[in-house]
């Protein structure tokens, strides 16, 4: 498991799960080439713990695994509410696996053996599909924000947010790693051209803090002392 992988902005993050160790670390290689971040897991449950922790863009799910096979993190994860493209690779081509893995949500799938350039190509074509349909999300580590449905999501918990604080989640991660002083969000975000010399902004701060914050995860918004805050991630 590589864990903390270094993401740039717009680099896809991608999930593969391949309990046979040589084959997984191939598939690591031949991705992080094509400049994905990739994260490998060996086992079904753990790989389901990851993918309903981590915002993936996408999962390459082997079928047989140990812990949980492929198929029932594939349900899992879809009767949770998670999208994310799932291309399934089955060393048996039959046709019955095939149809079971589409109807459990698969988003395609890939008899082994296969070349490692048609896998990288699906797994482009799938972040490229995902990619459109999803750009009206913003990140900032394993916080997601839906500019169309104005929900949050951080890791497995969704957030619900009131307009005011989610106008200002907004502005902050438009703005990741960027110092946005109290003036500056209280014109943002409130529309006023004055101080009104309350202390509305940290107020709502110290609210949007607590609905982000769950045990064992990292700050994400940061005060930058006598100045205002900022959004940014150590992931
Ligand atoms: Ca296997």
């Amino acid at each position: 498991m590589s864990n903390g992988t270094l993401c740039l902005p717009g680099t896809m993050k991608i999930l593969v799960v391949e309990d046979e160790i040589k084959a997984a670390d191939f598939l690591r290689k031949a991705l992080a080439s094509e400049s994905f971040a990739v994260d490998v897991s060996h086992r079904g449950d753990t790989a389901l713990e990851m993918a309903l922790e981590t915002p993936y863009d996408a999962i390459v799910l082997d079928i047989m695994l140990p812990g949980r096979d492929g198929l029932s993190v594939l349900r899992v994860l879809r009767e949770r509410g998670n999208n994310t493209p799932v291309i399934l690779l089955s060393a048996r081509s039959h046709l019955t696996e095939r149809v079971d893995g589409l109807n459990a949500g698969a988003d395609d799938y890939l008899p082994k053996p296969f070349a490692l350039e048609e896998l990288t190509a699906r797994v482009k074509a799938l972040c490229r599909r995902s990619g459109e349909s999803r750009s009206v999300q913003l990140r900032v580590g394993n916080l997601v924000l839906d500019t169309v449905t104005r929900m949050a999501q951080r890791g497995a918990h969704r957030i619900e947010l009131s307009a005011r604080e989610y106008r200002l989640l907004e502005y902050l991660m438009r703005h990741p790693g960027r110092v946005c002083t109290r003036m500056l969000l209280l014109e943002k975000v409130w529309d006023y051209d004055f101080d009104p010399g309350t202390n509305l902004v940290d107020v709502t701060v110290r609210r949007l803090r607590e609905r982000l914050e769950f045990p064992g995860e990292e700050a994400l918004i940061h005060t930058v002392r006598g100045q205002g805050y900022m959004m940014t991630s150590r992931a």
